[in-house]
């Protein structure tokens, strides 16, 4: 066929000027879909890779090849996408990608290489979700349910809201907490304003944020919006863009003269999640729900027989949180006399560890027992006001002395009970108008103790909602375990028997 063969025929419905230069735009629908048939490659297709040109490395005016996915810079006569549509038999269809200063309404041009014909993309089933593919819709309260669903490559069956991320370069405790975030209301239905698209243009913003958060921001929220859609070509998201990018504005730059906080989140879940909140542009708006208030009174004290000093008034004053810590006690090489369950009664040396402890209790003591700080403070906590998203971190792990990461082999393996719905700070007044708050799990993140090479270290337990069989109105409670790429069914009462770390909890 003529590379030409589109152009002066019927096909051409309409023809436009744009800056003096003729642009035809195909809207017919039968010669859109031979264009379909005869160079799109689904399973070469993935978009999240960042858009970089294969020959030239330029990050500027990049174009996908739909034929091989490749991407180049493009459009122009002697551009690698112009030479690659050239010299390569069929591969003459192409789609403009993102960059950064996209929002997620940005419409993606498809056209037609070498002759340089636009397509009109919105007469086309398959091109619309190769746009939505590149660069996801906005999340609507028609897309935030559960859905079961199936790709377009494989046919294969997957729910919005818990896709698996594939484990680039050893990062899976960034996927967890990408995982964690997007079942958060805030993130899942939170799509950039208008003033974000303008601060990306710019150097600085308004407040004195730099372009980076802008951008964090952008490339996280993108990857949740991957994750809630319904029309993916392929039942899994590589979350690359945005580990390059932490890679390349943080973790390398800013290695040398990090904090502590910085350190721990290379491979902390929990750090990581802290580090995060705090560097996104709009944090307040998002983390909103996340933060609850604690009151906090402090008593000096001699620290030689934790008596307060005379005439040393006691200070009080209130405090945010965006979640609560609870320390395990340390593992006794003495037998305990203390209820036990096995976790697997075919291995007994494992079960001196497995001493059954209660989340809820733990949690309650924090808030009962005062703690003695090491400069010579005697603190008292009381909940004022309980986040609606409460984060629970059970503090497993040491730090490693010399790199400040958590070590893995230095972590607490006792099982921590819990039930899926539980009430909390019973003892506080008159929070929130009621004695006691319900909430409810809603994403565990949990350690993989497992031996086995090649396992992620990280795993992630979600709780979806999907429609029954019957049409009725009310929606299944199903759990479900992220663990690499296999997504399995799990039973919402026995989560506990897993080493659980960092979990989301929603008050109802
Ligand atoms: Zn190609």
């Amino acid at each position: 066929m003529s590379k030409r063969s589109f152009k002066g025929n019927d096909s051409i419905n309409k023809k436009k000027k744009l800056k003096g230069t003729k642009k035809i735009i195909i809207s017919d629908i039968s010669k859109i879909q031979h264009l379909e048939t005869s160079c799109i490659i689904l399973k070469n297709l993935a978009f999240d890779n960042e858009p970089i040109c294969s020959v030239t490395l330029s990050n500027l005016n990049i174009y996908c090849c739909l034929t091989c996915g490749k991407y180049f810079r493009g459009k122009n006569f002697e551009s690698p996408a112009y030479q690659h549509a050239l010299q390569n038999f069929n591969h003459k269809l192409f789609v403009k990608m993102c960059n950064d200063t996209d929002n997620y309404n940005t419409v993606h041009q498809f056209i037609t290489l070498p002759d340089m014909e636009l397509i009109d993309a919105s007469k086309s089933k398959l091109l619309t979700i190769i746009q939505n593919n590149i660069n996801p819709k906005a999340i609507t309260i028609n897309t935030i349910e559960n859905k079961e669903c199936f790709d377009f490559i494989n046919k294969k069956k997957y729910i919005t809201g818990c896709v698996p991320l594939t484990n680039e370069q050893g990062m899976d405790h960034v996927n967890v907490i990408i995982q964690l975030l997007s079942q958060l209301n805030e993130f899942k239905s939170f799509n950039e304003e208008n003033n974000i698209l303008t601060a990306a243009t710019n150097s600085t913003c308004p407040n004195g944020s730099n372009d980076t958060s802008v951008l964090l921001q952008k490339k996280l929220l993108k990857i949740i919006r991957k994750i809630w859609n319904p029309e993916l070509i392929k039942a899994n998201i590589s979350p690359i863009e945005l580990i390059n990018f932490l890679n390349n504005h943080y973790y390398s730059n800013q290695r040398n003269f990090a904090s502590e906080e910085f350190l721990h989140s290379l491979n902390d879940p929990k750090s990581l999640y802290v580090w995060l909140i705090h560097h996104l542009h709009n944090k307040k708006l998002l983390t909103e729900n996340l933060k609850g208030y604690i009151l906090v009174t402090k008593t000096k004290i001699d620290l030689t027989n934790l008596k307060p000093i005379p005439n040393e008034k006691p200070k009080k004053f209130i405090t945010p949180f965006y979640l609560l810590s609870v320390d395990l006690p340390k593992t006794s090489i003495f037998k305990e006399p203390i209820t036990k369950i096995s976790k697997n009664n075919d291995e007994e040396g494992k079960e001196e560890n497995c001493e059954n402890l209660l989340l809820s209790s733990l949690i309650e003591d924090k808030f009962t027992q005062p703690h003695i700080s090491k400069d010579g403070f005697r603190c008292e906590y009381e909940i004022k006001s309980s986040p609606m998203h409460l984060l629970i971190h059970i503090n497993r792990f040491e730090n490693s002395t010399t790199t400040l990461k958590i070590s893995t082999n230095l972590r607490n393996k006792k099982i921590v009970e819990f039930q899926p719905e539980m009430k909390l700070f019973k003892n506080s007044n008159n929070i929130n108008g009621k004695n006691g708050v319900n909430y409810k799990l809603k994403c565990n993140i949990i350690y993989n103790s497992s031996d086995k090479s090649n396992t992620n270290k990280w795993s992630v337990q979600i709780l979806t909602h999907l429609a029954k069989f019957d049409a009725s109105p009310n929606k299944e409670e199903q759990w479900f375990e992220i663990d690499g790429l296999e997504v399995k069914k799990s039973d919402g009462v026995l989560l506990f028997l897993q080493e659980s770390y960092f979990q989301l909890w929603e008050r109802v």
